[in-house]
């Protein structure tokens, strides 16, 4: 029997293990399977390479709660360790035996050995007020032994009965910890960081029929791909998320150079914009869960993805600083964002059709990635789909040449009509495309920055609201045209048309249009309206943008027929409400008449209609 303190730089590790090692306790559940795993891959690999001289038999982990002794057992067929290796990677903190084991198997399977999550064992302290240790090395004529400590630094090492070869760890749970032998936690925890691991792990049972295996130790991520079909990503996915609808399409990532990386990337329905999850993507080390906070690994528009990535190259348990300033990680996040676009060229250039139905879900990403990251927007560029009203969806290529010459402005930029709200602007709409230009929709919660955002960085487009101005004024053209009105006659309807209402601030101008448009339209200018908007979402100048009414401008088709039927017309009264109801009309058609004006406009037309136009208005009272 041997006596000793552990050796290591400083003078107890373990107030700094309770302390700092690790804040959530449960870990230490993740660190002792690991090392099982771990050691039973190890045998695996000397099995193969044809070291092992006995048989390798059954190598399943076995994981054991004891409330009444207070123990938590967890033992394993591995390659167990004999004495010296005991004290050597137990006692002797500061070695990894995985480090040495790696030297001496180099290239045999080592991505298999999970060895890096530092002082892994000794996270068991954090819940045990002593731990013990048998374990048998699998090298032949090797005996069984035993160690066992308080959580002081002293240690006892000596010779025990071990008939099978592995290693048993047995946690005397202390009083603190108690919560951990309570039913189901251990169950819990297992299911969370060991549902994937390579090993079957069982947690057992009052009897050994009650063992119930907790691990599929194949997940379809760790398969090839041409292996599994469409029914195999679908049931992992909803092994993933139970109850989720079925995901829209996946990536099957796979790199192992210049870093490491296996996953499924899942794109999910997001019909419901507003229901957008994020941290729905587990990160994993060789098959051990690690987190599902993978804000700095996957970048930030690819959060909305699910799925499972799996990488033993991005380095754990180190800073969030840190991370984002590893060069394997800035890789990983550049590798992920190209396969992602990469796989969304792919559909489009082979599927279109089901390109284009799946856009109302893609579309959110894909917008998001183009405002996000410079180098999704270059390679987004080329399937990223405007929808026009009428359904069809085009490239902006394809929407740039059907709208060439007859849709740029002065300075040679293409205008991208849209509309946010089709419902609303259907006038405006009808009346664009009745001049031929084509509308496009753009009504996701998305859109608005999204327009924003590609105007600073397409300089050859401009984005123009339907109802900014008038069909031909969208694009800059016929602006100045004068209408057949004398001089004298654009006064009295100008005056006519000076309209007094409150939180709307209204200008009028008179244009010579199509006499076949419409006889008044409000506009609301563009940069006017997208300043309000951001107001309204905050921002510096919210204050001072967001207090100001409506701006709206009234523009007069003085070329429209009626207004030489309205001069003609001798009864001011008649002249006067005739005019107002056709503003009422274009306000109307904004969705900014309400209220009491709502209400005169009402009467005005009906009285109109009856001829009683001379008769009271409701607010005159
Ligand atoms: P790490 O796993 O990072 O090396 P640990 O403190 O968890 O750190 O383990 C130290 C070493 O002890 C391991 O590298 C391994 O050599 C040995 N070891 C731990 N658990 C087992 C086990 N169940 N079977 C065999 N060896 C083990």
């Amino acid at each position: 029997m041997q006596k000793g303190s552990i050796r290591v730089q400083t003078e107890n590790i373990f107030p700094i293990i309770k302390k700092f090692l690790y804040s959530d306790h449960e870990i230490f559940v993740r660190e002792l399977i690991s090392n099982a795993v771990d050691a039973t891959q190890k045998l695996k690999t000397l099995a193969s390479s044809g070291e092992l001289k006995s048989d390798i038999g059954n190598i399943d982990i076995h994981v054991k709660v004891d409330k009444e002794k207070k123990t938590i057992t967890i033992s394993d067929k591995g390659i167990g360790m004999t004495a010296d290796e005991l004290d050597k990677y137990i006692n002797q903190v500061a070695f990894s035996g995985a480090e040495e084991f790696l030297q001496k198997y180099k290239g045999k399977n080592e991505s298999n050995i999970i060895g890096h999550f530092g002082l892994g064992f000794y996270s068991s302290f954090m819940v045990s007020s002593s731990v013990e240790i048998f374990s048998k090395s699998y090298k032949e004529n090797s005996r069984g032994v035993h160690w066992s400590c308080d959580g002081s630094p002293e240690y006892v090492l000596e010779d025990a009965e071990k008939s099978d070869r592995g290693t048993e760890i047995v946690l005397h749970i202390n009083d603190e910890s108690s919560e951990f032998l309570e039913d189901g936690r251990i169950r819990s925890i297992l299911e969370r960081f060991c549902r994937f691991l390579p090993v079957p792990i069982f947690l057992d049972g009052k009897e050994e029929k009650d063992n119930e295996q907790i691990n599929n130790t194949q997940p379809a991520w760790t398969r090839k791909p041409s292996e599994l079909n469409k029914e195999d990503y679908e049931k992992f996915y909803s092994e993933l998320y139970p109850f989720a609808e079925m995901p829209l399409f996946w990536i099957h990532l796979n790199v192992d150079y210049p870093f490491n990386l296996t996953g499924i990337l899942y794109f999910p329905k997001l019909k419901n914009t507003y229901e957008v999850q994020k941290n729905k993507i587990q990160l994993y080390s060789n098959q051990v869960f690690v987190t599902d906070e993978v804000k700095d690994i996957v970048p930030e528009f690819l959060m909305l993805l699910h799925g499972v990535i799996d990488s033993p190259d991005i380095p754990l348990n180190v800073s969030r600083s840190y991370l984002q300033g590893d060069p394997n990680v800035k890789k990983i996040n550049n590798y992920i964002t190209r396969k992602v676009a990469d796989k969304l060229e792919e559909l489009f250039k082979t599927d279109r059709k089901s390109f284009e139905e799946k856009w109302e879900n893609i579309g959110l990403f894909v917008k998001y990635g183009m405002i996000t990251e410079d180098k999704f927007l270059e390679k987004a560029k080329g399937f990223m789909l405007f929808q026009e009203s009428n359904g069809k969806f085009d490239t902006l290529e394809e929407y740039k040449k059907a709208v060439e010459p007859n849709q740029k402005n002065k300075e040679g930029k293409y205008v991208i009509i849209y509309s946010n709200d089709p419902v609303q602007q259907n006038s405006f709409i009808k009346d664009a495309e009745g001049r031929g230009y084509k509308v496009v929709t753009m009504e996701t919660m998305i859109d608005a920055a999204f327009i924003s955002n590609i105007e600073m960085k397409w300089d050859d487009v401009r984005f123009i609201r339907v109802d900014a101005d008038t069909a031909d004024n969208l694009v800059d053209k016929n602006e100045n045209k004068d209408s057949v009105l004398s001089e004298k006659e654009k006064d009295v309807l100008k005056e006519f048309f000076k309209l007094q209402i409150d939180g709307l601030n209204t200008t009028v101008e008179i244009k010579g249009l199509s006499p076949e448009g419409h006889p008044v339209v409000a506009v609301q200018p563009e940069m006017m309206r997208r300043m309000k908007e951001m107001a309204s979402m905050g921002g510096g100048m919210s204050g001072f943008y967001g207090n100001l009414p409506n701006e709206i401008q009234l523009v007069v088709n003085g070329n429209h027929p009626v207004y030489k039927k309205i001069l003609s017309e001798s009864d001011e009264s008649k002249q006067k409400n005739m005019v107002r109801n056709l503003a009422d009309m274009a306000l109307l058609s904004q969705g900014l008449l309400k209220g009491n004006e709502l209400t005169d406009f009402i009467n005005r037309s009906v009285n109109l209609m009856e001829g009683k136009e001379k008769s009271r208005i409701i607010t005159d009272i």
